[in-house]
C-alpha cells in the first residue's frame, strides 16, 4: 500500500484535518441513521414530537445530499438545536490511515475505525461514471482460496454508518458534493470490497436504503451492486427489499471444483444457487463473476459447462483475470487460454466481457484487497 504514496493527491480533502473545524471527541455518530433513527436521537434531545418529523428529514438531507461535516452549517436548523446536537453527536468520517494512486487513476484508501479495524475502499474511474467499490466487512469468512481477502479471516461487521461512511468519506476527498450536483464523480456502487455483504445484511440494507433515498445519496438501483458468493437465502431478501443489481461469484462450472475455491458452495450448491438466481426480481440481468485460474477452472469444458449452466438464466459473465498477490497459489490463465474461454462463451450465446484489471500496480483490483498481516489459514 505504501509503494506509490502520492500525498498530493492522496491527501486533498482528506477528513480529519480540522479545516472546518470537526473534532472528533468519542461522541456517537449520527452516520448510518435513517430518518426515523434521527428521529429518535431528536427526541432525546427533547425536541417536540410535533417538530421532529421535519427536523429529522432536514438534519437528514444535511447529512447525506449535502455532505455536512458539521452541525454549525445546518442553517435552517435553530441556532440552540445545533448546538445541542454539537455537544451530544458527531458526524466523523473514518479516518484515512494510508492512501495510492494508480497509473490508470484507480484510488485507493486504507481507512481505520476507533477501534482499530482497517479496510480498504476503491474508486475507479471511467469515462462518464465513477465506482466506488465498498467493503462490508473487515476481513472475509469464506475463506476463498484464491481471495487475499480470505486469508485474514473475518474480524469483524462493519456497521451501517461505517459503511455510509466510506460513500461519505469518498465523496469528501473527490470534492463531490452536494449528492446531485452534475457531472457527480461518484455514481456507482459496488461492493465487491473486502466481506460478503449478505454475511453483514441488516448493516448492507440500512446502507443502501440511505444511499437511494432520493434525499439521501439519491443513487438509482441500477447503479448498485451487492456481490456476494452464494449466501443462498438472502439474495430472495436482498431482491425484496432493496432489487438492486445482484452479481455473483461463480468461479467453476462443476461442484467439485466450486466446493474447492468458493468453500461455501459445499453450504449451497450451484444447483441452489442458480435457483435463487432464477428468482431474483424479473428484468435485472444477474453478472456472473468468474475468475480464470491457469488449468483449474478455464479448460473449453469448463466453458462449455458454464454455457449449460446459464443457458435459462438473464446472465452475463464477467471473466476475471487472476490478480495475483504476495503468497497465491494459483496463475493467471495466458491470453490466449483466456480468449478460447471467452470465445466458447459468446458461441454458447453468452455476453461475456473480461474485466481490466484496474489498479493492479497498487493491489486495489479484485481480490487483492487486504488491511492487515494474514492470521495462519485453518487447514
Ligand atoms: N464476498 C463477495 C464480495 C467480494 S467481490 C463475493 O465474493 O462476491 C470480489 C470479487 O473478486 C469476487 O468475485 C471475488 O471472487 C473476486 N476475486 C477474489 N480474489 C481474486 C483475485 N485474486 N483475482 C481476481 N478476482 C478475485
Amino acid at each position: 500500500m505504501d509503494e506509490r504514496r502520492t500525498d498530493a493527491g492522496c491527501a486533498t480533502g482528506a477528513p480529519g484535518t480540522g479545516a472546518d473545524g470537526h473534532v472528533q471527541g468519542g461522541r456517537p455518530s449520527l452516520i448510518g441513521e435513517d430518518a426515523e433513527g434521527l428521529a429518535r436521537r431528536l427526541a432525546e434531545l427533547g425536541v417536540a414530537a410535533r417538530e421532529r418529523g421535519m427536523r429529522a428529514r432536514q438534519l437528514f438531507r444535511w447529512i447525506y445530499a449535502r455532505g455536512a461535516r458539521s452541525f454549525e452549517i445546518m442553517s435552517d436548523l435553530p441556532k440552540d438545536l445545533r448546538d445541542a446536537l454539537a455537544e451530544r453527536f458527531e458526524l466523523s468520517r473514518p479516518q484515512v490511515l494510508a492512501c495510492a494512486q494508480s497509473r490508470d487513476g484507480t484510488r485507493k484508501w486504507l481507512l481505520g475505525y476507533e477501534d482499530g479495524a482497517r479496510v480498504e475502499l476503491v474508486y475507479i474511474p471511467e469515462p462518464g461514471r465513477g465506482t466506488l467499490c465498498l467493503s462490508s466487512q473487515v476481513g472475509c469468512p469464506l475463506g476463498c482460496r484464491f481471495c487475499r481477502t480470505a486469508t485474514m479471516g473475518l474480524w469483524r461487521n462493519l456497521r451501517a454508518g461505517e459503511i455510509l461512511g466510506q460513500i461519505l468519506f469518498a465523496k469528501d476527498a473527490l470534492d463531490d458534493w452536494p449528492a446531485d450536483r452534475p457531472g457527480r464523480q461518484v455514481t456507482n456502487l459496488v461492493l465487491m470490497g473486502m466481506g460478503e455483504p449478505l454475511l453483514n445484511y441488516e448493516a448492507v440494507r440500512q446502507a443502501l436504503r440511505v444511499a437511494l433515498a432520493r434525499d439521501g445519496l439519491g443513487l438509482s438501483r441500477r447503479r448498485i451492486t451487492v456481490s456476494t458468493a452464494g449466501v443462498v437465502p438472502r439474495i430472495a431478501e436482498l431482491g425484496r427489499d432493496l432489487g438492486v443489481r445482484l452479481a455473483v461469484s461463480l468461479h467453476a462450472a462443476d461442484d467439485a471444483t466450486r466446493d474447492r475455491l468458493v468453500p461455501i458452495n459445499r453450504k449451497w450448491n450451484i444447483a441452489a444457487l442458480l435457483e435463487a438466481c432464477r428468482n431474483y426480481p424479473a428484468g435485472r440481468r444477474i453478472t456472473f463473476e468468474y475468475v480464470l485460474l491457469h488449468g483449474v477452472n478455464d479448460r473449453p469444458e469448463d466453458a462449455r459447462r458454464l454455457v449449460r449452466l446459464l443457458a435459462d438464466l438473464p446472465a452475463k459473465v464477467n471473466l476475471i483475470p487472476f490478480n495475483p498477490w504476495p503468497g497465491s497459489e494459483y496463475r493467471p490463465s495466458s491470453a490466449e487460454r483466456v480468449r478460447r474461454f471467452r470465445r466458447l462463451l459468446e458461441a454458447g450465446g453468452l455476453e461475456a466481457p473480461v474485466r481490466e484489471p484496474r489498479g493492479r500496480d497498487i493491489l486495489a483490483a479484485c481480490g487483492q484487497l487486504a488491511s492487515a498481516p494474514p492470521r495462519t489459514r485453518a487447514a
